[in-house]
């Protein structure tokens, strides 16, 4: 079973999907096994990270930027090269244990949909195992 879920995003931001990502889990009926959250997108990601210090989602795009800044000599048409790198560079996707019927995650972790270059429409996936 698939769930699909769609979000309006930032022209940069990283939005918390873990509450989508619960729901999914219990929809599934799933108590034990895994769920995979994947991002159908080129220019943006999921990862997991802190939830607690909303500064650090802020010091993450500073970093990344700083990281992977837009170079006056790429080729790419669109302009946006910078983001298609962050975009591989933090991953399509994120594999969660599965337990007790939620996701098995750190006191201070959260899951996240990251976007490089927004603000658009986007779509992410969350595919739930049993063991
Ligand atoms: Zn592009």
């Amino acid at each position: 079973m698939i769930f699909d879920f769609q979000l309006r995003t930032p022209k940069q931001g990283m939005v918390d999907i873990t509450n989508e990502v619960t729901e999914a889990i219990a929809e599934s009926g799933v108590n034990e096994g895994i769920c995979i959250i994947f991002c159908p997108h080129t220019t943006a990601a999921i990862t997991i990270n802190e939830n607690a210090d909303p500064d650090v989602k802020s010091d993450f795009l500073l970093g990344m930027d700083k990281t992977f800044p837009e170079l006056s000599g790429f080729r790419h048409s669109e302009g946006n090269s910078d983001a298609h790198i962050k975009s591989s560079a933090v991953g399509a996707s994120e594999t969660v244990i599965v337990a007790s019927g939620k996701p098995f995650l750190g006191t201070w972790q959260g899951i996240y949909f990251c976007e490089f270059d927004g603000p658009r429409t986007r779509k992410f996936y969350v595919k739930v195992m049993s063991d």
